[in-house]
């Protein structure tokens, strides 16, 4: 059973060490994190960019390896925020190493890739975790209390233009982030799935749309971008007797729901009522409060507190396989109807 967000930290164990791979805009964030976690020991960290992996070991006074091997040798578990092209030998070297690896998205360039990395993690009995971030997005959060089982859910990715992350196609760089929450979303297996989209800048797609059917009969809308003017990450969920509207990027979640009975309740902003079948209804609408925090943090606590055993991965590594399935899955489609 997952205990999700079990976000506390057990101090009286003796504290996990801890190394990060990849020091550079993202992995900076990993390693001041860690440093500010207090169950465990930032051991050091290690980056072929020696000058990169210098600054940042200055900054957050910690210790920079020149040899991988031996980063790997001295800690219990890795952040590994490398390119991804480099994500699958670098994870494979620590699980092999019996090391519990938090590996950032996409888990692997390939699915062989990721497949084999979750054989040797089974057989080595290690944690494997993806950093798809958006999953602990607490506007996402806030739906759990409701019983969420869409009938179509339309979600929209779209960012201004920049080089980062453009070397990789829209959909696994952005559109993969909303495939796995989707996935977390919808409790069945998808049964199909139709794609288009173009390059207009890069030489990989940059704009993409999905459908994906899935087989309980569920229908998903995924729309990226990486050339909007503005940026926008937004859900709706349509399903029986609730509509909900999630706003990632701004943190506002709101909710209508129908229901029998009237009740108030200080959640509850506004009640209106309609006949259905000559059946008063109400439809309630909430707007649930949301504290801000930040998602990278609570990722690398979950992962810290996963290796203790008292928790385990919010996304896991079969989760992170599972999303890059259908990713490349989507691109496929996409670059087929391109060449
Ligand atoms: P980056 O290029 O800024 O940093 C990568 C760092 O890895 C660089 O400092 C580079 O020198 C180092 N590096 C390269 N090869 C290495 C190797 N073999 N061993 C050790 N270090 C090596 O990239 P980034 O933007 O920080 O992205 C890193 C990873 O994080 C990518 O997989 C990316 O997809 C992922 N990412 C995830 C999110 C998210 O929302 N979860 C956001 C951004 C990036």
């Amino acid at each position: 059973m997952i205990l999700l967000c079990n976000f506390g930290l057990d101090m009286s164990k003796k504290p996990i060490n801890i190394g990060v791979i990849g020091v550079g805009h993202l992995g900076i964030h990993h390693v001041k994190h860690y440093k500010n976690i207090p169950s465990l020991n930032l051991i050091g960290i290690y980056d072929t960019n020696i000058t990169r992996s210098e600054y940042v070991a200055k900054k957050y006074k910690t210790k920079v390896f020149h040899s991988l091997e031996n980063l790997i040798k001295n800690v219990d578990g890795l952040s590994i925020v490398t390119p991804t092209p480099m994500h699958f030998e670098i994870a494979k070297l620590c699980i092999k190493n019996k090391k519990h690896v938090f590996i950032e998205k996409p888990i692997t360039v390939t699915l062989k890739e990721a497949d084999i990395l979750l054989r040797l993690g089974k057989k080595q009995s290690v944690i494997i975790q993806v950093g798809h971030i958006e999953r602990l997005n607490p506007a996402l959060l806030v739906l759990k209390p409701y019983k969420i089982n869409p009938k179509f859910i339309e979600i929209q990715r779209l960012a201004p233009y920049t080089i980062r992350g453009s070397d990789v196609p829209v959909v696994l760089d952005k559109m993969i982030h909303d495939i796995d929450i989707l996935l977390s979303l919808v409790k069945s297996p998808v049964s199909s799935v139709q794609a288009t989209g173009i390059s207009i800048i890069t030489n990989s797609v940059d704009i993409a749309h999905a459908r994906i059917h899935f087989e309980n009969g569920t229908v998903a809308s995924l729309m990226s971008s990486r050339i909007a003017q503005g940026d926008i990450r937004k859900i709706k969920i349509f399903q029986k007797n609730l509509y909900s509207t999630i706003d990632l990027l701004r943190g506002i979640t709101e909710i209508y729901k129908i229901e029998k009975t009237k009740y108030s309740n200080e959640n509850i902003l506004e009640t209106a009522t309609f006949d259905r079948n000559g059946k008063k209804r109400y439809i309630k609408y909430m707007k649930p409060n949301i504290k801000k925090y930040d998602a990278l943090k609570l990722e690398l606590i979950n992962f810290v507190n996963s290796i203790e055993g008292q928790d385990e991965p919010i996304v896991n590594g079969q989760a992170g396989r599972d999303a890059l399935a259908i990713a490349l899955r989507i691109q496929k489609m996409i670059q087929k109807d391109i060449v």
